[in-house]
């Protein structure tokens, strides 16, 4: 993945303002940020979507997010809430095929804007997803 903006991030070859690092695991401030503490969290190791992510390495990568999430409802100035989100694939939003974890401080009003028209189900509909879905867990 020589061209994966994250990887070079990850390796010390583009510059960011880092907030926490170890061996596996980088978190760092996004440079272009929704609000003030948008901060990103990604394994070192290229990984293109959440999927593709080792299962045992997801405990110690989300355990990060939360110190994050932690960090930011303790710094962040008026802060009262925060997201998580994590894109998978260009269809979802991904922009950079490198899996990563937002957290994104949030305040009552604040011109952010995540919410989705709410769709409607039937029954049955519902049943005949969840039936599929069970089989794959
Ligand atoms: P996504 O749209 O989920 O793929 O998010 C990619 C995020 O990476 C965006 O919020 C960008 O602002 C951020 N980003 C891109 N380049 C850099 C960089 N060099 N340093 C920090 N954040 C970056
Ligand atoms: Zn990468």
């Amino acid at each position: 993945m020589d061209e994966c903006i994250f990887c070079k991030i990850a390796k010390g070859e583009i510059p960011s303002t880092k907030l926490y690092e170890d061996e596996k695991i980088l978190a760092f401030l996004d440079i272009n940020p929704a609000a003030k503490g948008h901060s990103l969290i990604i394994p070192k190791k290229h990984y293109h979507t959440l999927l593709d992510l080792p299962h045992e390495e997801l405990k110690e990568l989300m355990e990060i997010v939360q110190k994050v999430a932690g960090a930011v409802m303790s710094v962040v100035e008026g802060v009262q809430g925060f997201n998580v989100i994590q894109s998978n694939q260009e269809a979802a939003g991904q922009v950079i095929p490198h899996l990563h974890f937002h957290v994104i401080p949030r305040k009552q009003g604040d011109s952010l804007n995540f919410a989705w028209e709410q769709g409607k189900a039937e029954k049955e509909e519902l049943e005949k997803y969840a039936e599929l879905m069970r089989k794959r867990l």
